[in-house]
């Protein structure tokens, strides 16, 4: 590729994948930030690419030969423009780290999630000839860690404010790739949200993968309550957001800042995985059924307008008929506005791989499919209630497919497609009100109700 060229000023260009959540797409981002700095422009075509990464997330099945596979389409550009620098990042390539230049010759970089602010050094080693590996898990997060800002585009944006778990939740790989928990300080992270705003950000979502459990003991400053609090407080900021969150750090006044912070949106994601207590124990997620219970109904019994979503296994090992029919029995009373649900499969490297009573895939399959139908009526239900309601709407930009009509998010991040009079001046990244007329299980219609404010 020739670093050196950047002294020519040529503009080079990276083809970038990725796969995966959304701590992924924010190390993906962060890495456009770097790249950016040196003058690298993001390119959809791999054919023209100067350099092709790939972020890889483990949580799929069959996560390592899609690395493979999708590396393997790249071997032929390499072979006719050696120049080309190709890399791995995030998960696979914390997990597998030297294996996959073994395997992949054509392979130049392996690094991972810890390793994401090193991009610009390990891409001189990789011009210089070297093949790298950078997979060291670190203990605190270093200031220069977070310095390059990740890319904004829009009016909303993500920003990382912890990484790692604790929980070890039986099924997860995370807290073997992404280590043990490490919050930011809190000066790092306001100063890069009053870096997007200034970029015209309105809408910020605080990421990690235990976001309520930043503190202070994991290096963090401040309180996640507090925290929130400080980026509630900043100015052109419109909306706030947080995800994911472990039921068992919703604290008292993580719920009180709801109703005290007007920016706080009214949508809370709540993993509860399993409706059993005796899964929810061989999951070693820490709490009961009816402790969940508990805080949601507290919430809602508080803010009668949040919506709670919540992601959920289906077919975990030694799951009983009856353990699964607790889980729809919760989804039925607890009638979540959304659910996330995924058939259990199996991580190699975790404690949940070598239990009894894996289930086979038709069992699995036949699950989730019954979690989905019947969670499509309730989120229906609940879209359709909204009808003849006011919503206050972010705006994103014109409706695909109906450029008459604008496309948003209302708090509880539902999408709005909003009808807007003749001669309504309605800018992208603006808040307005709308009353809902229509929904279906996936969006609402509305007509606009006031100009943006
Ligand atoms: S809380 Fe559990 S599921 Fe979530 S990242 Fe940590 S170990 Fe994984």
């Amino acid at each position: 590729m020739g670093m050196e060229e950047s002294s020519e000023n040529r503009e080079k260009l990276v083809f970038l994948e990725t796969f995966g959540c959304q701590m992924n797409d924010n190390d993906s981002e962060r890495m456009l930030g770097i790249l950016k700095g040196i003058n690298f422009a993001r390119t959809d075509d791999p054919n023209c690419a100067d350099l092709i990464l790939i972020n890889t997330c483990t949580v799929r099945d069959k996560a390592e030969q899609k690395v493979y596979s999708t590396l393997g389409r790249y071997k032929e550009l390499k072979r006719g423009r050696p120049g080309l620098i190709i890399g791995i990042a995030g998960c696979v390539a914390q997990q597998q780290g030297e294996k996959l230049l073994k395997r992949a010759p054509h392979l130049d970089m392996v690094f991972g999630p810890h390793n994401v602010h090193k991009l610009r050094e390990l891409l001189l080693e990789a011009d210089s000839g070297r093949r790298v590996v950078a997979t060291a898990l670190t203990e605190a997060i270093d200031a220069g860690e977070y310095g390059a800002a990740p890319e904004a585009s829009g009016e909303k944006a993500f920003v990382s404010i912890m990484r790692g778990c604790n929980n070890f939740c039986s099924y997860c790989i995370v807290p073997y790739t992404r280590g043990r928990e490490v919050s930011r300080l809190s000066a790092d992270i306001i100063s890069e949200i009053e870096g997007l705003c200034a970029k015209g950000v309105k809408e910020v979502t605080l990421l990690g993968q235990n976001v309520n459990s930043y503190s202070t003991s994991g290096g963090g400053d401040v309180s996640f309550p507090a925290l929130l609090g400080m980026v509630c407080s900043l100015k052109g900021l419109l909306r706030v957001r947080f995800m994911t969150s472990h039921p068992k750090d919703i604290g008292a006044e993580l719920i009180e800042l709801f109703g005290a912070e007007k920016k706080l949106c009214r949508h809370l994601h709540l993993p509860v995985q399993s409706g059993s207590d005796r899964i929810l124990e061989k999951m070693g997620r820490g709490y009961t059924v009816s402790e969940y219970l508990s805080k949601i109904e507290r919430i809602k019994a508080l803010y009668p307008d949040m919506a709670i979503t919540t992601d959920i296994i289906a077919g975990f090992p030694g799951e009983t008929a009856e353990d699964f029919e607790a889980t729809m029995a919760l989804v039925r009373r607890a009638r979540f506005d959304n659910i996330f649900a995924f058939m259990y499969s199996l991580r190699p490297g975790t404690a949940a791989a070598s239990f009894d009573g894996q289930l086979s895939v038709e069992v699995r399959t036949r699950r989730l499919q019954a979690l989905l139908d019947e969670q499509r009526v309730i989120t229906l239900e609940k879209n359709r209630d909204l009808i003849g309601r006011t919503v206050e709407v972010l705006v994103e930009g014109p409706s695909r497919g109906d450029a008459s009509r604008m496309m948003g998010k209302t708090q509880c991040n539902r999408i709005v497609n909003i009808a807007c009079p003749p001669g309504l001046d309605v800018l992208q990244g603006s808040i307005m009100e709308a009353v809902v007329t229509d929904a279906s299980p996936n969006t609402l219609s509305a007509e606009a109700k006031t100009g943006n404010h």
